[in-house]
């Protein structure tokens, strides 16, 4: 793919202000190409990590924060222990997946990934971790798709891989806690879950979505 990249653009303050935020050096890489060498979900991702990062570089705020790599990416620190300029890739994604968030930016034909993201975490802040049946449930409620998967319920039962009921932890306080500490950003993520603006605006676009398909 072909992008013209304007004077605007290369000008804004996304690369600074990225900088400062993170406290990561972006302009340090010389996209050697060792951070996507040992990605393991590289393979998934519309743009490799050096490739996000020499977008960030170029100001290219809109494609970075509307691709899918800044969501799939697992957080695994392979790229951040592999670069040789020391920048923390993986804390650059973390930074780059809450700034789509705050933005409501999203991949294109991908408007359930913040979604779930929001659902996630406020499964594991409720119960300290992850509570795979609530977190299924919830996400094809509020998607619209309630019927998703529903087909695998019985034999992912029957070999234990979910649970009736969710775990119960050790200190499950301390992780609640985390989360309070977390502050504004946390708060405004469970707020928002439970919007029913929110639902409503996944469920039309869902619609929206299918009429087009049919035309
Ligand atoms: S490993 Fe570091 S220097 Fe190399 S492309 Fe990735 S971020 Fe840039
Ligand atoms: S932290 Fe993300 S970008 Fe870096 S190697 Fe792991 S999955 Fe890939």
């Amino acid at each position: 793919m072909k992008w013209f990249i304007s004077h605007e653009t290369i000008r804004s303050p996304f690369l600074k202000t990225l900088e400062k935020d993170c406290g990561e050096k972006i302009s340090h890489c010389y996209q050697c190409g060792k951070c996507s060498a040992g990605c393991p979900i590289s393979y998934q991702m519309d743009y490799l990590p050096n490739q996000i990062i020499r977008m960030v570089q170029l100001g290219m705020e809109e494609q970075v924060l509307s691709s899918k790599t800044i969501w799939l990416c697992a957080s695994c620190l392979t790229c951040t222990s592999r670069c040789p300029r020391q920048i923390n890739v993986a804390e650059i994604m973390d930074y780059l997946r809450r700034r789509a968030y705050t933005k409501h930016m999203t991949p294109p034909g991908e408007i359930e990934v913040p979604l779930f993201n929001k659902i996630f975490l406020r499964n594991i802040e409720l119960h300290g971790r992850l509570f795979e049946l609530g977190l299924i449930g919830m996400f094809n409620l509020l998607s619209g798709k309630f019927f998703k998967d529903v087909a695998l319920a019985p034999r992912m039962f029957l070999k234990r891989k979910i649970g009736l009921f969710p775990h119960k932890i050790n200190n499950s306080k301390e992780v609640k806690e985390i989360f309070k500490k977390s502050g504004k950003l946390g708060r405004a993520r469970r707020d928002k879950l439970w919007q029913p603006k929110l639902l409503f605006l996944n469920l039309s676009r869902k619609l929206i979505e299918r009429i087009e398909r049919l035309k």
